[in-house]
């Protein structure tokens, strides 16, 4: 993905005018096959909106989208198809992605339907095949998604993604709404279906253990821009952003800066709707300088593949 661009025009009350919202601003980036990558930030940061711009699920304002070389958007119908059935979804709450109506098993089978994968007399059989591949049993079949618990529910939702036999999948927060000890389920899950079928993962969330547990690659997001990307242990260890070194301080296990120091974020959570001059993270950050309220850094290379954005990354943490 080049440059990607996404606006919502919104009305923040009857009186104002509408506003534009930029929700993701000039994102640039690339998943290898087989690889994961961890897309994270606060709430409000595009995460999501960049998830949907990827699978094609919303159109964006600029920008490019390209699988294998062949552009989203180009293409017959029946191409876009097939790019599509590639490309597949884990939304944060299986219950609002699933059709209460329908029943586990023809949840599961739609997409092997609509991409006519499999003849109608083996239907059955690959529905229950999936249903093993992620720990549900046979006479779950003909039950309905109310009669599941959140976890058991992100089980259909990946055996319904997983049916299309993609080679990518967009998980946006699929383990933010379950409990603790069910979360480490699902994550063990997506692991072991990563190494049996090749999987690529984009897997967006705020919470950064879970995203340093799943990741080869990581892309750090505030206010719709990446602001730091690299080789997870780049982040995690050699971290080149304010923004990157606050999140992590915030976990105590991870730490701060080698030598301790901690930046505690302050300010007000970010809004897209008035977005800073300059730096977007100058509002918030303890080493903001006048430039950074006027002059956007851009990503810059430091090295394998490790980009950043900070006017002062070199002064801040050059360690010799
Ligand atoms: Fe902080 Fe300035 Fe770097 Fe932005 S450019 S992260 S405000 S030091
Ligand atoms: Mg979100």
């Amino acid at each position: 993905a080049t440059d990607l661009v996404k606006t919502f025009t919104v009305k923040t009350s009857p009186f104002a005018p509408p506003r534009q919202l930029r929700a993701v601003d000039g994102v640039t980036l690339r998943v290898a096959p087989g690889e994961t990558l961890g897309i994270a930030g606060e709430s409000g940061c595009g995460k999501s909106t960049l998830g949907k711009l990827l699978l094609g699920l919303l159109p964006p304002d600029g920008g490019t989208i390209s699988y294998n070389g062949q552009a989203l958007t180009a293409g017959s119908r029946r191409e876009r198809l097939t790019l599509r059935k590639n490309l597949q979804m884990i939304f944060q709450d299986p219950f609002s992605s699933l059709n209460p109506r329908m029943r586990v098993g023809d949840i599961i089978g739609e997409p092997l339907i609509i991409h006519q994968l499999v003849p109608k007399t083996a239907l059955r059989d690959q529905v229950l095949q999936l249903m093993g591949k992620v720990g549900l049993l046979p006479e779950h079949l003909h039950r309905y998604p109310h009669e599941f618990s959140g976890g058991q529910r992100q089980r259909i939702g990946i055996a319904r993604a997983l049916a299309a036999s993609p080679q990518l999948i967009v998980a946006d927060e699929p383990v933010s709404a379950l409990d603790l000890s069910i979360q480490a389920q699902i994550i063990n899950l997506l692991q072991e279906l990563k190494r049996e079928f090749g999987l690529a993962y984009i897997f967006i969330a705020h919470d950064l253990s879970v995203v340093r547990h799943m990741s080869d690659r990581v892309a750090i997001m505030y206010l719709g821009k990446i602001v730091e990307t690299g080789e997870r242990e780049a982040i995690f260890s050699n971290f080149r952003h304010p923004y990157t070194e606050a999140l992590l301080s915030a976990i105590p296990r991870i730490g701060g800066a080698a030598d301790g120091r901690r930046i505690i974020l302050q300010g007000d959570p970010p809004t897209p709707l008035n977005p800073p001059p300059g730096c977007p993270f100058h509002p918030r950050c303890p080493y903001a300088e006048q430039i950074c309220s006027t002059i956007v850094p851009q990503l810059t290379e430091k090295g394998h593949g490790h980009l950043a954005a900070c006017h002062f990354s070199e002064k801040l943490y050059s360690r010799g």
